[in-house]
């Protein structure tokens, strides 16, 4: 590996940067040497300072490379932790200072700068990671040679033993001499765990005297959280007819406190195979048992809130899945803050942080009462998990108690601030399931929460999420579509309802999928805005509707009807558009007077600028406007008056209560006749859409509506229908 330049993190797809450094990896010398500095002394090696300054520089290099490789792998530390025993650096002090130099001066000394957020997290965690790896080494590879000494002290013992039946007494100094003398503690029980005989090391490990131990059963020397007896061990040696046993194992010193050992536990036996005596030999390592748990709970706890953080999330969801109990549940509740960011970016990082740790509280007393674990994911994520969980509405009464435990507001450096969070839900089985799934059901869900208005949660439904798969794919499929032509418009009749002459046609456009069929403009037009490839479409469609027009108007001269286009909101704004019509109308040499444009009323009111701007210059070029669906907006027709409209096509709804006259619905009538007399105030034309009866279209012209538009009319068809008309 070389350069630090922009590196990615595994798995977490954002990166962060180095300072200019001038090149090179200068870091990993520099760190050498302070390395070197600080562990110089602390164990004896024949090394000069020069060898130890190289040696460390290997083991450098290969703890950066770790931290900042695609891959990550922490057992790099571990082999270090290994390398650094086998070149004879064997006391606690090296491990626990280079340990601390590796947490306060190794990202310094790279010069490296993070974004801010999850990747800052991330590297801590891999740094954290290797530490703990690197202890774990370390301790390891200074068992395995405790154990090789221990192995010579047994032999000892043995031999001692036995010659001393024979009273020899040289034999018996040499014993003692080894015995009393060991660093390590030892004891000597019966087969029945009565001790005969220990040594200084281990009482005063164990904060005794060596004539207060003797005589005490083994078993008075367990912690009482260690779950196997003392004596066990004993009866799980003869019994498998081993020689030794090795253990990690926590005894009770005489003032309570625990003390963590590595213990090996011998049977010595007589000549005919009876065991006669216990011999055990203690290792102190609390030390190092204590360093190991604190680089643990950094690796897998948040700085900040002090809460779990991702790796132990994913540790425990992990385990969870992992249960062979098929009949078991899972449920996580993905919760993440509404509208952090504004807090972040005006009261600045400080208070954001403040916030986070209020929040973290809060949760952590809501969660508490169920015992679930909650985590911090990152910035303002939080998850909870559930797990077991009983069944989807408790995972969802958490979710709740989550929400409600942030209703009250929180009181930061004299500001009162508001916050709400939105959480995706998701609960399930924990059988046919993985981790990666739960987490990406979760993202989803997360999203329709924040999508459905925030402040709530929402439930994974795997039927929402097909729909809007199948949508995402209709939408991403749409493009190419349109290059393939696969869209065509069919044309619909406005029908002058005094004469029933068709004076124009409704351009609707359709899609001819490859799988799917012929599909209705609701399904695919709402994605087009979303995508804004309503924009090429729309151009389309006017270019076609125009080439049609024209056609008839060569056909019919002066009596072909005009072609009604629809334009969306988007299409509207797309500053293009004016010049777009203008061009279309002169390739076409369609007369600008065959062409409506029907735009929305809540696209229309709600403009102002440049959108109204088009249309005023749009209706100066002698287009007619229309004002589709008229009466679900706005319906403000003052503000109509100041608007270059000549048409309001009456929505379908307003139409649906109409019938004959005795039965027709009061308010409905009431309203359309209102309606008409008021447009035609303004100088407007009403079109009726929907008609589906002959009630509806007799009730119409009664009222003095001008066109009409339905299926009892006619019905959408090809162009060559619209010929057929005129
Ligand atoms: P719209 O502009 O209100 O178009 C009239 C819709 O009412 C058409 O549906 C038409 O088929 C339907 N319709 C006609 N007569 C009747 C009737 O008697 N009863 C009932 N229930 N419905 C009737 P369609 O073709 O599905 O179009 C739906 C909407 O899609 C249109 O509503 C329009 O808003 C939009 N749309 C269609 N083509 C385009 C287009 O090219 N561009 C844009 N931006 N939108 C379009
Ligand atoms: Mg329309
Ligand atoms: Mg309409």
């Amino acid at each position: 590996m070389t350069g630090l330049d922009h590196r990615t993190p595994a798995g977490s797809g954002r990166g962060w940067v180095a300072l200019p450094s001038g090149g090179g990896r200068p870091g990993v010398d520099t760190f050498a040497r302070v390395w070197a500095t600080t562990i110089a002394g602390t164990s004896y090696v024949p090394l000069s300072s020069t060898e130890l300054e190289s040696f460390l520089r290997d083991l450098a290099g290969r703890i950066i490379d770790a931290l900042l490789d695609d891959t990550f792998d922490p057992q790099v530390g571990y082999e270090v932790g290994r390398t650094l025993v086998n070149a004879h650096f064997t006391s606690p002090e090296t491990l626990g200072r280079t340990v601390a130099v590796l947490g306060n001066r190794l990202l310094p000394q790279l010069g490296l700068s993070y974004v801010e957020g999850p990747d800052a997290a991330e590297l801590a965690s891999r740094l954290a990671m290797l530490q703990g790896s690197l202890a774990s080494g370390f301790a390891e590879a200074l068992r395995d040679r405790t154990l090789d000494e221990q192995e010579a002290i047994r032999q000892a013992v043995l031999l001692a033993r036995e010659e001393a039946q024979y009273a020899l007494r040289a034999s018996e100094a040499r014993f003692r001499a080894v015995f009393a003398g060991a660093a390590i503690g030892i004891g000597i029980a019966d087969p029945d765990g009565r001790i005969l005989e220990v040594n200084q090391a281990l009482a005063s490990m164990l904060g005794y005297t060596v004539n207060e131990m003797r005589g005490l059963n083994i078993n008075s020397l367990r912690h009482p959280d260690e779950p196997i007896e003392m004596q066990q061990i004993f009866q799980e040696l003869a019994a498998g007819g081993r020689d030794h046993i090795f253990l990690e194992k926590r005894l009770m010193r005489t003032d309570g406190q625990a003390v963590w050992t590595h213990l090996t536990a011998s049977l010595i036996r007589d000549e005919d195979g009876t065991p006669r005596y216990q011999v055990a030999m203690f290792e102190d390592v609390t030390e190092r048992h204590q360093l190991q748990e604190r680089l643990r709970h950094q690796a897998t706890h948040d700085p900040l809130t002090q809460l779990p953080n991702r790796t132990l999330f994913f540790e425990r969801l992990n385990e969870a899945l992992r249960s062979d109990d098929p009949t078991l549940r899972v449920g996580v509740c993905y919760l993440d803050l509404d509208g952090f960011k504004v807090v972040n970016d005006s009261l600045g990082h400080d208070v954001g942080d403040q916030l986070l740790v209020a929040i973290a509280n809060r949760l952590v007393q809501c969660v508490s009462v169920g015992g679930h674990l909650l985590a911090r994911m990152g910035g303002d994520e939080f998850v909870i998990l559930v797990a077991p969980s009983r069944d989807t509405a408790s995972a969802i009464e958490v979710a709740d108690a989550a929400l409600r435990s942030l209703e009250e507001p929180v009181r930061i450096a004299g500001h009162e601030l508001t916050v709400s969070a939105s959480i995706g839900v998701v609960e399930r089985p924990v059988a046919g399931t993985s981790v990666a799934e739960v987490m990406k059901a979760a993202d989803i869900t997360l999203y329709w929460a924040k999508s459905d208005g925030r402040n709530r949660w929402a439930l994974y439904d795997p039927e929402r999420n097909a729909r809007e798969v199948a949508r995402y794919t209709l939408s991403a499929t749409m493009p190419r579509a349109l290059e393939r032509g696969e869209f065509f418009l069919e044309y619909q009749p406005l029908v002058r309802l005094t004469d029933r002459t068709v004076i124009g046609v409704e351009a609707l456009v359709r899609w001819r999928h490859p799988q799917h069929g012929v599909l209705r403009p609701d399904r695919f037009i709402g994605l087009a805005e979303e995508t804004g490839l309503i924009v090429p479409l729309g151009r389309w469609v006017l270019a076609e509707a125009c080439r049609e027009a024209k056609r008839w108007q060569q056909k019919y001269p002066g009596q072909a009807p005009f072609v009604s286009v629809n334009l969306a909101v988007r299409q509207l704004h797309d500053r293009g558009l004016v010049g777009d019509v203008s061009a279309i109308l002169s390739e076409t040499g369609l007369d600008p007077s065959c062409l409506q444009l029907e735009l929305t009323e809540s696209a229309v009111m709600g403009s102002a600028g440049p959108p109204l701007d088009a249309l005023h210059e749009l209706a100066r070029m002698g287009i007619r406007i229309a004002i589709d669906d008229f009466g679900t907006g706005y319906s403000n027709l003052s503000y109509l008056r100041r608007l270059p409209v000549h048409t309001l096509k009456l929505d379908g709804s307003f139409v649906e209560g109409l019938r004959p006259e005795d039965a027709s619905d009061p308010v409905d009538e009431k309203i359309v006749s209102t309606l008409v007399s008021l447009a035609h105030t303004l100088n407007l034309t009403v079109t009726a859409e929907g008609i589906e009866t002959s009630a509806q279209e007799e009730r119409l012209r009664d009222l003095g509506c001008d066109c009409g538009q339905g299926w009892y009319l006619a019905r959408p068809g090809p162009p060559e229908a619209v010929l057929a008309f005129s």
